[in-house]
């Protein structure tokens, strides 16, 4: 077994729909970032990165890389799902918190939970989600944080897709990105 956490944060940016677990939250605000600055899943793209002792999200995909602008952040997500499969591993479950004073997330974290579990292969109870808020201290209302674990189990009986072979490369190959642009439509 292996662990892994992820956290991120992004600041509000008045022009983008709000993107969050891989849904829209209506809001009017969405956050800044080079991709569609899904703050949770790139939490939990990190975490699972982590626990796969792959370099992080943004080593894999540098900040500025032309290939990811505005890129639904659900690829990084897979990307970090295959390197996790190519070890021989299968995620357990994920336990992820979204820090924000506003929008109010409650009505959204059903949702949420499936498009990770979807994302990830996962029964929504494998899945949880949590909104909370900062009662009014930090990040005040500048934006929305995230945190996430995700816990690693040996993919018995499932094939990896490549057990321990080639070199890990620090950063994503067009062809991995391709793949995991591939899993998401
Ligand atoms: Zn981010």
């Amino acid at each position: 077994m292996r662990i892994g956490i992820g956290y991120d944060i992004h600041r509000f940016n008045g022009r983008r729909p709000l993107k969050l677990g891989g849904i829209t939250v209506p809001f009017g605000r969405g956050l800044a970032g080079h991709s569609d600055a899904d703050v949770l899943l790139h939490a939990i793209a990190d975490a699972l990165l982590g626990a796969a002792g792959a370099p992080d999200l943004g080593e894999l995909f540098p900040p500025g890389d032309a290939r990811t602008r505005g890129a639904d952040s659900r690829l990084f997500v897979r990307a970090a799902l295959s390197r996790v499969r190519r070890l021989g591993l299968a995620v357990g479950n994920v336990d992820a918190t979204v820090i924000a004073d506003a929008p109010k997330l409650g009505p959204y974290k059903a949702r949420m939970r499936r498009s990770i579990g979807r994302l990830l292969g996962l029964a929504d109870s494998a899945v949880s989600v949590k909104a909370k808020t900062t009662e009014g201290f930090e990040p005040k209302g500048l934006g929305v944080a995230a945190q996430a674990i995700v816990l690693l189990e040996s993919a018995r009986g499932s094939r990896p897709e490549a057990r321990g072979k080639g070199r890990a490369h620090p950063r994503a190959t067009s062809h991995e990105l391709r793949a995991a642009r591939k899993r998401v439509r």
